[in-house]
């Protein structure tokens, strides 16, 4: 398995959206290894296709703190949304950040498994607002989208500032 590199905002990848993804085999068996692997490493609780440079509809996820609760999303569909929960996110692709986002508290999403399968499935909570988090991804979307836009364009020449200093 491969450690991927993750893009950071705000480079321009990250806004492109996804397409569909139209056969699981084994090479997106593949890719879906080395995105657990990434995501684990980093360490985070989500990682969508979009940020490993990859713009099919892919995502991985696991909240547990123990790393024993995987989930894969292939073309995710968010079927229904209710309620409402405000937390703290964070996203690998912008690093060192933590804002208070709204989304909703529960959802019910269809997608196909490592399989193939088509699963529908419900999810509450902070798991709801992985899935939503990432979903957004996919279609270029960032939780920065969600603050003002001078708190993102701070977060945003911070990010940029560090990178220069790192290369
Ligand atoms: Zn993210």
């Amino acid at each position: 398995m491969t450690i991927l590199r993750i893009l950071v905002f705000p480079d321009p990848r990250l806004r492109k959206k996804a397409t569909p993804v139209e056969v699981v085999d084994d090479a997106l068996r593949g890719l879906i290894d080395d995105m657990f692997e990434t995501m684990y490493a980093a360490p985070g609780i989500g990682l969508a296709a979009t940020q490993v440079d990859v713009h099919k509809r892919l995502l991985v996820a696991d909240i547990s703190q123990e790393k024993t609760d995987p989930y894969i999303l292939i073309n995710p569909q968010l079927l229904e949304k209710d309620g409402v929960i405000v937390s703290e996110e964070g996203c690998l692709s912008v690093p060192g950040y933590y804002e208070e986002v709204e989304r909703a508290e529960h959802i019910r999403v269809s997608f196909l498994n490592r399989d193939g399968a088509e699963v529908e499935m419900e999810a509450n909570g902070m798991l709801a607002v992985c899935f939503q988090h990432e979903i957004d991804h996919l279609d270029g979307k960032l939780f920065v989208d969600y603050l003002s836009e001078a708190k993102r364009q701070r977060i945003r020449n911070r990010l940029v500032r560090d990178r220069r200093h790192q290369s």
